[in-house]
């Protein structure tokens, strides 16, 4: 709004984005930058508008995209060293139409690699800082847009969100965080890491931000056939301001971190006086989520990573001396412990003898999961959880415990289970100022109202 009135130009903006990637180098934040580029499409901008050419909603915003979203500007390594060669020549839909808006990319985020972590400590290319303690991780696997956002280099970044890649990462930095319903934003051109829980959503600092994406990005798309009809658009009337919300009782004990307990009690209180219902409940089926999410996305990681073979594109060995070993060095050498050891997990569920016994079986209890939130959802309009169990924890302290950082992901995961959308809001800080997260979660398709809903309680708390 300001540069299409005059007030600031697209190249001081986008200049001072940069500026600010510079300065927080030593956080890790991106895993390349494209100064260049756009500080020319923020001139192009500047001219148009004096012209007085008509511009985009976000024209001359600049924003950073998580290196697995394709697109010709830089490489699309997705943190990984099998793609750190790979120059794309297509765009993902969602990021050209924040591109057709004006939005200028000024680099790529780091992530773990192909989305495999809850730390961005699986990245090929190091760690991302905490943006409120540098002994600590950045929460992943979109670690990068997460801080990008947090020390306000840009004022929103994307993500993806397989099992809580989104949330869990802004909630361990103090911003905003969504994942929209399943099939919401196309998820064309965009590296797969699990069919069917990968979620594209943003980073930024309030949900009227993420609403606004939100009504840029969503939306049916011939390239991506799980998309749903663009119901986000669509004014539903006016529903009441006073929801029934829930809290599930088994993200609410002992496991949980007090600092997150308090928050959530304090969330609770904020809610009760300024009108709305609380009501408790069990849903007994999502003990199994975190279980039934590590058969069921590894066994899509497997297929989807059969296609980096060494031969089509990205990183080839050089030792190879026939097929077999462009296959097996390639992958070898490209692939980080953590995807191997999704890959080897994948295939093994999959296999003739153990198919029936771990695939189909999760399968099942998916269905089950996917059931109970639909009778949550018949007692109350919203649900109220912490994102994860603690807030984030230091550098290196799960590396080498597979089964403790996979245990992080016990609240984000069933929402991707059971296709249901997820905003991580910000929830304080604990005493050594590290920052807490709530999630807000909602039935299938009710993302606008719950954007809203957030949206009124933050200007009610008066922030
Ligand atoms: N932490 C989860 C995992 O490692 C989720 C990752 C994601 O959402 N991409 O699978």
């Amino acid at each position: 709004m300001q540069i299409a009135t005059k007030e600031i130009t697209a190249e001081s903006l986008v200049r001072a984005a940069l500026d600010k990637a510079e300065e927080y180098k030593d956080y890790n934040i991106f895993t390349s930058l494209d100064k260049d580029g756009a500080l020319k499409k923020a001139k192009i901008i500047d001219e148009k508008i004096k012209n007085g050419e008509e511009v985009g909603k976000l024209a001359g915003v600049p924003f950073a995209i998580k290196d697995n979203f394709l697109s010709p500007v830089g490489n699309t390594t997705a943190s990984s060293k099998i793609l750190e060669p790979l120059k794309s020549p297509i765009t993902a839909t969602s990021v050209k139409k924040l591109e057709d808006e004006g939005a200028i990319i000024i680099g790529r985020t780091n992530l773990d690699s192909f989305a495999h972590g809850s730390s961005t400590e699986n990245s090929y290319f190091g760690p991302t800082l905490n943006s409120h303690d540098k002994t600590r991780v950045a929460g992943g696997s979109s670690g990068g847009s997460a801080v990008a956002v947090a020390l306000g280099i840009v004022p929103f970044a994307t993500g993806t969100d397989t099992g809580g890649s989104i949330r869990q990462p802004a909630s361990f930095n103090g911003v905003y965080g969504f994942k929209p319903t399943y099939g919401t934003i196309s998820r064309y051109g965009v590296v797969a890491m699990a069919s069917s829980t990968d979620c594209i959503g943003f980073f930024a600092n309030s949900a009227e931000d993420i609403d606004l994406l939100m009504s840029i990005t969503s939306g049916r798309d011939p390239k991506d056939m799980t998309t749903l009809p663009d119901y986000y658009n669509i004014e539903t009337g006016k529903s009441s301001d006073i929801k029934t919300i829930g809290i599930i009782k088994d993200f609410n004990n002992d496991s949980v971190a007090p600092e997150i307990r308090e928050a959530l009690k304090k969330k609770i209180e904020e809610l009760k006086s300024a009108g709305h219902k609380i009501i408790e409940f069990d849903m007994p089926m999502l003990k199994y989520a975190l279980a039934v999410y590590y058969i069921v996305v590894p066994a899509e990681i497997s297929s989807n990573l059969s296609r980096h073979d060494g031969v089509r594109y990205g990183y080839r060995s050089s030792e190879a001396k026939d097929l077999d070993e462009v296959y097996g060095k390639s992958r070898s050498d490209g692939f980080m412990p953590e995807n191997k050891r999704r890959i080897m997990i994948g295939n093994f569920v999959l296999s003739s003898g153990f198919y029936d016994a771990y695939y189909l079986k999760a399968q099942q209890a998916r269905t089950l999961i996917i059931k109970e939130y639909e009778n949550a959802f018949s007692k109350c309009d919203f649900i109220l959880t912490p994102v994860a169990p603690n807030p984030a924890f230091k550098l290196g302290e799960k590396t080498n415990d597979p089964v403790a950082m996979y245990l992080e992901d016990v609240m984000s995961v069933p929402l991707n289970l059971a296709g249901v959308p997820g905003l991580a809001i910000p929830a304080g800080e604990t005493k050594d100022g590290l920052s807490l997260g709530l999630q807000l979660v909602g039935p299938r398709r009710s993302d606008r109202e719950l954007l809203r809903f957030a949206s009124n309680i933050a200007k009610k708390e008066g922030k």
